[in-house]
């Protein structure tokens, strides 16, 4: 399940003893910070004024087998990834409670923290965060920022939650995510919220088959777009 992704400093401005000066940018007169941040704060800063964010067509989706139901607001942050930050994890969740469950808080404002899929024991997916943007599920700034996050329905300490639907559902979804950022498909980064630095998140459990899973992924045929045998064109 996803911690409080405030807690991790989001939206914090990094307190650097430079200069300030006005910048103006597409009419907006902003201060930020020079010299080393101020190229990367300023891309970041770009993408929140109004006109010049890239085009969003509601609902559209990363992965095409999923379902869009958007999270709160206030459980993300709006980004530009891979081109501000570089996707390198992806984050495995067990959420302690129902696929239900799980969509709920995350459209809750008061909740603070929302994953970009969750996946349920029937195998359905549920996109709730766009991959562009930083879904606050770890616990961790820097690991919100570079990683994609995946509930899973379930509790960890009832093996039996760990459906084999819902294993190969979502492997074909961490497939998907490893193939379009280039993550190599391995425990150095594909990871439990468990393993992120200074959680205090067991989850996804002992039950969860790290083994089973990177096999589950690796077996998952490249292409998505590509027909399936036999079809007709
Ligand atoms: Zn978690």
């Amino acid at each position: 399940m996803g911690t409080n992704g405030t807690a991790g400093g989001q939206g914090a401005k990094p307190a650097r003893g430079i200069g300030r000066r006005a910048v103006l940018i597409g009419g907006a007169v902003t201060a930020v910070g020079t010299a080393a941040l101020a190229r990367d704060e300023l891309r970041r800063v770009w993408w929140r004024m109004p006109g010049v964010r890239k085009p969003r067509r509601p609902g559209e989706l990363d992965f095409a087998a999923a379902r869009w139901v958007a999270a709160s607001e206030a459980n993300w942050r709006m980004a530009d990834r891979p081109g501000d930050y570089g996707i390198d994890r992806v984050v495995i969740h067990v959420t302690q409670g129902s696929f239900r469950s799980a969509v709920r808080v995350f459209q809750d404002p008061a909740h603070g923290a929302a994953a970009h899929y969750v996946v349920g024991q029937d195998g359905r997916v549920a996109q709730m965060i766009r991959e562009l943007d930083v879904a606050f599920h770890a616990g961790n700034r820097s690991y919100n920022e570079r990683s994609v996050g995946i509930e899973h329905e379930g509790f960890v300490d009832r093996p039996q939650d760990l459906t084999p639907e819902m294993y190969a559902s979502s492997a074909r979804l961490t497939a998907a995510i490893c193939e379009r950022y280039g993550i190599p498909v391995d425990r150095e980064h594909i990871i439990g919220h468990v393993e992120v630095p200074g959680t205090d998140h067991t989850d996804p459990g002992p039950h969860w088959d790290w083994d089973r899973y990177l096999k589950l992924v690796r077996a998952v045929e490249p292409g998505p777009s590509k027909p399936a045998e036999g079809a007709s064109s």
